[in-house]
């Protein structure tokens, strides 16, 4: 069976993995010159995102022998909105670094896979598609799978992002829910350590949004960040992703190819999360390829997974600065801090998004009605 691979990332290479502990040797074709060849960000998985799995990492491990070292596990995250904050604690999840550097989770998986990777790769898909059995597409982006009339976009967004440094607490990242600031979007400071840091904001690309100053955007929210943390950062390194495409495609095999990653639909709408998913359908196509399941049912959850995750979308663009001070001062009432802590724990039973989505779909049909 030949399988060609497109994309060394993180389901690329997932999928890499998992088709060699079956015997498959894959051909990788990656446009770039190295794995990583990218900006140096920090990221997170949150258990509570991806329940019914419990702790993702342990997961990956014990599930499909792929071993991935975090930056930190988190036992807090802090939360800001305009006037309040607050902050959910437990065993929560996991921060990593993604890019360049030795230890981000796609040099991580590479040093798993013992088959060859090309790089500097010029080949196009339909070529791909002649010569191989299967093709897996792991570009990171939906340009083919929209090319291919197979991918339906809800949401694109811009992400600013720098690397900074100061003084922070490695299992703390804090984000930031301010629409005056940041409208309809959101801030994030994930450590890479207690010296170093990722700034990112996110806002989605509505007209209403784009047409404003971003730079002041940006500045303002730098100096709410450092204003919130009670220091001045030092920036390093600066990132730019214009048009990010949250979107799910409509048939996650087509003929031979197999859509993961975000090629796939992996990045949620509600807080872009999408390692996890990109992880997992690497793994599934894999499985599919080797003939021990089949890739349209097993990721059906993640289907599911995503819509809920749309509806949460939504759900916060509707909320206005008012509403978001009353939840995270909420988090401050000591019973619903219990509930919310356990909730996200990595223990829970909850199934927090898809339990609670259904309310926020009648929530977002009223607002609708009103417009
Ligand atoms: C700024 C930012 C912050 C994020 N934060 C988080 C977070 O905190 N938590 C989280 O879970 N997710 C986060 N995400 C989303 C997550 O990073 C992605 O969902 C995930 O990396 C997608 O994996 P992938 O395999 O689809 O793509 P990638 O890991 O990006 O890999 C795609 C690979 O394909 C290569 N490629 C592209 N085109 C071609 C081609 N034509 N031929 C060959 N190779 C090609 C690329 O060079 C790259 O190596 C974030 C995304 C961004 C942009």
């Amino acid at each position: 069976m030949k399988v060609a691979i497109m994309g060394a990332g993180m389901s690329g290479l997932s999928c890499a993995i998992a088709l060699e502990k079956q015997g498959v040797t894959p051909s990788i074709f990656e446009n770039r010159g190295c794995v990583g060849d990218r900006f140096v960000n920090a990221e997170s998985m949150f258990h509570v995102f991806n329940s019914p799995v419990k702790d993702c990492l342990h997961y990956l491990n014990e599930e499909y022998g792929i071993a991935l070292k975090p930056v930190a596990e988190v036992r807090k995250i802090v939360i800001h909105s305009k006037n309040e904050t607050g902050s959910i604690t437990g065993n929560i999840g996991y921060t990593n670094i993604r890019g360049r550097q030795s230890d981000s989770y796609e040099v991580q998986l590479s040093n798993q896979v013992k088959s060859r990777i090309e790089f500097n790769s010029k080949y196009e898909y339909e070529e791909l598609c002649k010569n191989y059995d299967a093709v897996v597409l792991a570009t990171g982006d939906s340009d083919y799978a929209s090319h291919l009339g197979n991918f339906r976009n809800d949401l694109s967004c811009t992400v600013h992002g720098a690397t900074i440094e100061g003084i922070f607490e490695t299992d703390t990242p804090h984000v930031w829910f301010d629409y005056e600031v940041l409208p309809k979007g959101y801030g994030w400071v994930i450590p890479y350590s207690d010296k170093e840091a990722n700034i990112v904001m996110l806002y989605p690309d509505y007209p209403s949004i784009t047409k404003m100053d971003i730079n002041e955007m940006w500045s303002k929210y730098y100096t709410l960040a450092e204003k919130d943390l009670n220091q001045s950062f030092r920036i390093t390194d600066k990132f730019e992703v214009t048009r990010y495409m949250v979107g799910i495609c409509n048939k996650p095999k087509l003929d031979n190819t197999y859509f993961v990653g975000n090629c796939f639909g992996a990045i949620s709408p509600g807080l872009g999360f999408g390692q996890f998913t990109s992880i997992l359908t690497g793994i599934y196509s894999a499985l599919d390829i080797c003939g021990l399941g089949k890739y349209e049912d097993l990721v059906k959850p993640l289907f599911a997974n995503y819509d809920h995750s749309l509806i949460f979308r939504r759900f916060l663009e509707n909320l206005k600065d008012t509403d978001l001070d009353l939840a995270v001062k909420n988090l401050n009432v000591k019973l619903i801090k219990q509930f919310i802590d356990k909730a996200c724990n990595k223990d829970s039973k909850l199934q927090l998004l898809k339990d609670t989505t259904p309310l926020m779909a009648i929530f977002n049909q009223f607002k609708k009605s009103r417009e």
